[in-house]
């Protein structure tokens, strides 16, 4: 089979390698930081095992990252939220939020038509380009829901990280909700020791099958000559290949790829994309200071997503001290803006003390991380999947793309998962 060079070894680039070796082909991934992961990857810091940033599976045993990686033969063990999965942090207190159908049914924080409105959108079949391409906002403004309820739909629009209701799809929104549904309201994952687990048994997997993979090998330059790729160009040398796959943010592409290589709508289309952004801070604190293991939100101040993570796994701090993790969503100019990101950053750290008066008192070391990219693609109405780059690269045979920017279902780091598949899917059948 014929060599394939993946660039990116971080979730969809490991995803696409291990699911091409076992399909026969002879893959190598070439990362250019010295840990794999990209922006899952799992940083150790003074015997606490931490993520970068906020991390959690999707749909946790049925979500595509377990799911595809059972596929593949390895099985992911995962600790499960609890039952009461989120926590709303409002006026100085943490409040449960429904997250199934029944707690939603009894939920006082919206109106009975509200709750009318959003059951029977939910019951209609298949997700409609109308849905896809409008906001939220605008539908509940149409069906006449309350303000209650524009309140409350920040807290679905943060399940597609997009709180902004004024552009998030409504489609990808009421699908996400649709999808857990049909998989029987799943509860959101843990894997035990971080996420880097995932990354290691994929890398397993590619050596496996006879690939490998290589860190801190940045591609310089694909090279291209008559429409047909030829290979890659590092610091070490040229690697030869018929078929490169992309699996980094596309945005980025055009710093390796001669751009007008590509035909001009596609390539428009791969500069312009919106990602997510924000502000994530850790902290590793000397002793315990709270028992909560939930997620938590808020809409408050900021739009923020946190946890408590060795409450959830133990394993990932020194006995006796904790790790937490919190991450507020932004628009992403407030993050190119240095000094509106340090304004953010400080909201952020004092409505987390708010949380938790003892922090200050217990603190051992932070990581404040600025993201100009959470999730690789914004999901609000411009950006619904159809409107999302292909996995091929048109003008251009045997380059591919992968990662949670293309058209293929979820968000994050399920969709480095589908587009990983997409990827695969489509190299294959061509
Ligand atoms: C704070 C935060 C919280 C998140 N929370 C969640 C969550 O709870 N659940 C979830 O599912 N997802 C979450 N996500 C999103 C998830 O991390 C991403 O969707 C996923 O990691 C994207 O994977 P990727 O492989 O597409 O891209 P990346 O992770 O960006 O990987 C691209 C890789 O390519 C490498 N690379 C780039 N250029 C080159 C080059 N020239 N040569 C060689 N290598 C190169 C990069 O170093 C990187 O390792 C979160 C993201 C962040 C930042």
């Amino acid at each position: 089979m014929e060599e394939t060079l993946v660039i990116g070894g971080g979730t969809s680039g490991l995803f696409t390698a291990a699911l091409l070796a076992k399909e026969g082909y002879q893959v190598k991934v070439y990362e250019k930081e010295r840990e794999l992961g990209g922006r899952a990857k799992t940083w150790i810091k003074d015997g606490f095992t931490v993520d970068y940033g906020l991390h959690l599976v999707r749909n946790g045993e049925k979500g595509f990252i377990t799911t595809t990686l059972a596929d593949l033969g390895e099985k992911l063990e995962l600790i499960s939220l609890k039952e009461l999965e989120i926590l709303c942090y409002k006026d100085k207190k943490f409040h449960p939020l429904p997250h199934d159908a029944t707690e939603f049914a009894t939920t006082e924080m919206i109106t009975d038509n509200d709750k009318n409105i959003v059951f029977s959108t939910l019951s209609k079949k298949g997700i409609t380009k109308e849905s896809m391409d409008r906001s939220v906002l605008s539908w509940i403004e149409e069906v006449g829901g309350s303000e209650k309820l524009k309140e409350f739909a920040v807290f679905l629009s943060l399940g597609i990280v997009c709180p902004f209701i004024e552009r998030a799809s409504l489609g990808e929104v009421f699908d996400l909700m649709r999808r857990r549904i049909a998989l029987g309201n799943p509860k959101t994952g843990y894997p035990p020791g971080g996420f880097g687990v995932i990354h290691k048994k994929l890398t397993k997997i590619i050596r496996d099958y006879g690939g490998d993979v290589y860190t801190q090998k940045e591609a310089r330059e694909i090279r291209v000559e008559n429409g047909k790729v030829k290979g890659v160009k590092f610091a070490e040398g040229f690697v030869e290949a018929k078929i490169v796959i992309c699996a980094f943010p596309p945005q980025m592409l055009f710093n390796i790829l001669d751009e007008n290589l590509v035909e001009p709508k596609r390539r428009e289309l791969l500069k312009n994309l919106r990602p997510t952004a924000g502000v994530s801070i850790d902290y590793g604190l000397k002793a315990k200071i709270t028992e909560i293991d939930n997620l938590i939100i808020s809409s408050e101040d900021l739009f923020l997503l946190g946890m408590v993570t060795s409450n959830i796994d133990p394993s990932v701090a020194p006995p006796d001290k904790q790790l937490m993790t919190f991450v507020a969503i932004t628009n992403r100019e407030d993050i190119l803006d240095k000094e509106k990101a340090k304004v953010i950053l400080s909201r952020l750290e004092e409505k987390i003390k708010e949380m938790f008066p003892h922090l200050s008192d217990n603190l051992e070391w932070r990581r404040p991380l600025f993201l100009p990219f959470i999730n690789g693609v914004e999901l609000n109405f411009n950006q619904y999947r159809e409107r999302r780059p292909q996995p091929d690269t048109p003008g251009i045979e045997g380059l591919f793309l992968s990662g949670d920017t293309l058209a293929a279902e979820s968000a994050g780091g399920e969709l480095a998962v589908t587009s990983a598949l997409a990827c695969v899917d489509k190299l294959c059948s061509g």
